[in-house]
């Protein structure tokens, strides 16, 4: 026997994607229910934030002061040992001019914390979150996804009703496929992440005592993000073909490559791993680089991880997953609102996803090739000059028709050519940045790469901030819609 509920939304999942989708469609009056499948506070990886997400994308859904109470250690940039010199540099949030000021920060999170909050701000504004739910399908009338079949925390098998279901899983989805098209991995990003925590080690001089810190080494690199005082979380980014190695004896595996890195050993000098409760264990994650071929069909909508990933390099899975659940919920506010169709704002959700999507896939492309290693397989395989056609073709097919009158994304070779280009000049950058120390930030800024990840980030949190009073805003493509001054709604351009 089951019990059917009718919703205008269902949310599968309440991580950030799902719980910042839920906020700000139920915001809007609309009946909103959450279902998920663990019970919070759960744990999970990805504990660097970029500031578009906490000042703008958590601003809008009201979740930002209860963030700001929660005492999280404020980062103001990435150092990296990264690239050709052995020096460390620094990138710092505030040299945007854009985020200069009071938002030029992020935080380090414990995301057992941090999604708790968010989930817990979705049902303040209206939804109802159900935990130890966990959904096993989609329930179809012909084209359109109309509800969703799920088992409840009692073990009672039910179904939820809704004008559009949201999966929102993350990367071990059971019904993302329900959506059509393929999951495709990526050939260039496939790597291995072996990751621990550790009480106790050092920190770097202010102010970059909480900024993420990526070091290179000969078998990949690590990240080393403060949590707290003395809570490190420590990670290995390593050739996927390591994995029986690294699967077999995990805790020799991470000794070993904390060896073969002499500044993470140093940092980690005086610390002991953490071996009881949710960070007692060491993790592996792989395979988690991928991209749906569609994000949408009718009824049904894909955001976060459950569409799409790329690395964890430079902290953009949190963003990804928020930003692409606040494109989601503008196009499901206008659908429900009547403003637009379907089709039209479906369309302008994933195309503004994969353009997102596309700069951070480009950027950390270029990212990976600036660190040259003649002697190491990791390093090596980082090359887009040594990287197999295919790998670009699902590249271009990716963002295709999205970056619109942009000739290198056409084809694959120029494609090539552009990557190429865009790390040169990168890596120029970085070059100025080391050799002049902090006052030679500007240049680093107006590479190419870097303006334009900063660029998304940056515009979404001046309208968060700005409302009525933020720069009107462009369509990405002609005939496109553009975002409301409160950021809820999608509007016709002549509107
Ligand atoms: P999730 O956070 O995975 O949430 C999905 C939710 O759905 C979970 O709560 C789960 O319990 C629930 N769920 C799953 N199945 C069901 C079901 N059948 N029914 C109901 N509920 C279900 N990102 C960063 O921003 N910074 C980082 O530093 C960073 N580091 C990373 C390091 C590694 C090694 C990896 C692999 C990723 C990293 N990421 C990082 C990425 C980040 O972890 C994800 O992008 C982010 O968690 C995605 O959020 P989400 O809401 O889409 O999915």
């Amino acid at each position: 026997m089951t019990d059917s509920a009718e919703f205008d939304v269902v949310v599968v999942g309440g991580g950030p994607a799902g719980s910042t989708l839920a906020a700000l469609v139920a915001m809007q009056g609309h009946r909103v229910l959450v279902l998920e499948k663990e019970h919070f506070p759960r744990y999970q990886i990805g504990e660097s934030l970029l500031p578009s997400t906490i000042h703008g994308v958590c601003r809008l859904t009201g979740a930002a002061d209860e963030l700001a109470k929660a005492g999280f250690p404020l980062k103001r940039g990435g150092t990296f040992r990264w690239g050709a010199t052995p020096e460390p540099w620094t990138f710092a949030f505030s040299v945007s001019s854009r985020m200069a000021g009071p938002t030029s920060f992020a935080y380090q999170v414990e995301r057992s914390k941090f999604d708790e909050i968010l989930l817990r701000n979705a049902r303040r504004v209206g939804a109802e979150v159900h935990e130890g739910c966990s959904a096993t399908d989609v329930i179809e009338d012909g084209d359109r996804v109309v509800g969703i079949r799920y088992t409840d925390d009692g073990g009672n098998r039910r179904e939820a009703r809704a004008s559009f279901v949201v999966d929102a899983t993350g990367n071990k989805s059971r019904i993302y496929h329900r959506v059509g098209g393929t999951r495709q991995y990526s050939e260039f990003f496939r790597s291995l992440a072996l990751f621990g925590y550790f009480e106790g080690g050092r920190r770097m001089p202010e102010p970059n005592r909480n900024n993420i810190l990526c070091v290179a080494f000969d078998s990949g690199w690590f990240w080393y993000i403060p949590l707290s005082d003395t809570l490190t979380s420590v990670g290995a980014v390593v050739r996927s073909e390591m994995a029986e190695k690294v699967q077999g004896d995990s805790e020799q595996a991470m000794k070993a490559l904390i060896e073969e890195c002499p500044m993470i050993s140093d940092y980690l000098a005086p610390a002991r791993r953490v071996t009881t409760g949710q960070y007692g264990q060491l993790r592996v994650r792989k395979d988690y680089s991928y991209h749906q071929t569609t994000f949408w069909r009718p009824g049904m909508v894909l955001v976060g991880d459950a569409a799409c990933f790329v690395d964890p390099v430079f902290s953009s899975g949190v963003h990804l997953a928020t930003y692409s659940a606040l494109l989601a919920a503008r196009s499901i506010n206008s659908v429900l609102a009547e403003i637009v169709d379907e089709k039209t704002a479906m369309q302008e959700f994933e195309a503004r996803y994969r353009r997102d999507y596309g700069v951070f896939y480009e950027f950390l492309v270029s990212f990976y090739e600036m660190h040259h290693s003649e002697d190491s397989y990791f390093w090596q395989a980082k090359k887009v000059t040594g990287n197999s056609q295919p790998e670009l073709e699902a590249f271009v097919e990716l963002i295709g028709g999205v970056s619109s009158g942009e000739s290198a994304l056409t084809d694959a070779d120029a494609l090539a050519l552009r990557l190429q280009a865009n790390t040169a000049d990168f890596t120029t950058a970085v070059d100025a940045l080391v050799a002049n120390n902090s006052e030679s930030m500007v240049p680093f800024m107006k590479s190419q790469v870097i303006r334009g990840v900063m660029h998304e980030g940056s515009q979404m949190q001046m309208r968060a901030l700005l409302g009525e009073d933020a720069e009107p805003e462009t369509p990405l493509f002609p005939g496109g819609l553009v975002s409301s001054a409160d950021g809820m709604f999608w509007l016709p351009t002549d509107a």
